[in-house]
């Protein structure tokens, strides 16, 4: 997971430039009507995100057609989103595209790998519609992650999966992502999941539940045996050189390098791994 500085987009700014956009004067006016609540719900959002309480926001099961707010409907509210803030047409885009680009150097904050190409709902539109055009619930992220996250909204403290605006500090600063050599040929990579025995049992837990929700084990070790295939022809001159030594010694400065940029990353675990494993580090590599 990585970090993103939360956005400084006021909601009525972005709401307002969403309906101007509506040229069916009924449903202008119903949608102004609802700007309140839609200012409280995103202000009860930021303060709940806080504290990693989004998880009590109660969802909103009613169906498309159904009154969702005041005199607006599910499918009215989610089409505030989806006909008049994403289209390149819209004025509002332009706050859209302020979102996508908070990805650090445009990769996706959940998993680090994919390109940052679309905006995800943190808590899904169609269980929260009142939070469609929320800046706070839209983070920049890869079509991978918007679309295959395995929870669609979290109902306890530890299924909240990270979220890139709040929870920074222990959960990035802190390793909890490892990974372990598979002695096959090519070698394969294996990831897991092991927090600093130090941290509380919720922070563990969902830290568990961020590599789950995003499917970060089959996704990190494709990248990795990517990676490895690319590796074999400059161990071997290491190996030339300094034999087992000079490899691992290759492997340790590529593992600190990486570490030193991202402790979570799926190429830190990797190299680490690497370098530790005395099988790969003696010929494995080839
Ligand atoms: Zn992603």
């Amino acid at each position: 997971m990585r970090a993103i500085n939360r956005p400084n987009l006021d909601i009525q700014i972005v709401y307002e430039a969403c309906i101007n956009s509506i040229t069916d004067d009924d449903l202008y006016t119903r949608l102004q009507s609802i700007m309140t609540n839609i200012i409280q719900s995103s202000s009860d959002y930021g303060n709940k995100a806080l504290i990693s309480l989004l998880y009590t926001i109660p969802p909103n099961h009613c169906e498309n057609d159904a009154i969702a707010l005041g005199n607006v409907t599910k499918k009215e509210l989610r089409a505030v989103y989806s006909s008049h803030f994403v289209p390149a047409t819209k004025p509002a885009r332009i706050y859209y595209d302020q979102l996508i680009s908070l990805a650090p150097l445009g990769k996706c904050p959940y998993c680090g790998v994919g390109y940052a190409s679309t905006l995800d709902h943190y808590l899904p539109k169609n269980k929260f519609p009142q939070l469609s055009v929320t800046p706070l619930n839209l983070i920049p992220s890869c079509k991978d992650c918007n679309t295959g996250k395995k929870t669609s909204f979290p109902t306890t403290f530890r299924a909240q999966s990270l979220h890139p605006y709040f929870d920074h500090d222990n959960f990035i600063e802190d390793q909890w992502l490892y990974a372990n050599v598979i002695e096959t040929t090519p070698a394969i990579i294996d990831y897991c999941v092991i927090p600093p025995s130090h941290w509380n049992e919720d922070d563990k837990a969902r830290v568990h539940t961020h590599f789950n929700d995003f499917d970060l084990k089959l996704k990190y070790s494709i990248e990795a045996s990517n990676q490895i295939a690319v590796l074999r022809d400059s161990l071997l001159y290491a190996w030339d050189s300094n034999g087992f030594v000079g490899v691992r010694q290759q492997l340790m400065l590529d593992a600190l390098a990486y570490y030193l940029k991202h402790p979570n990353s799926w190429q830190t675990a990797m190299y680490q791994a690497l370098a530790q494993s005395n099988w790969y580090c003696n010929g494995g590599f080839r």
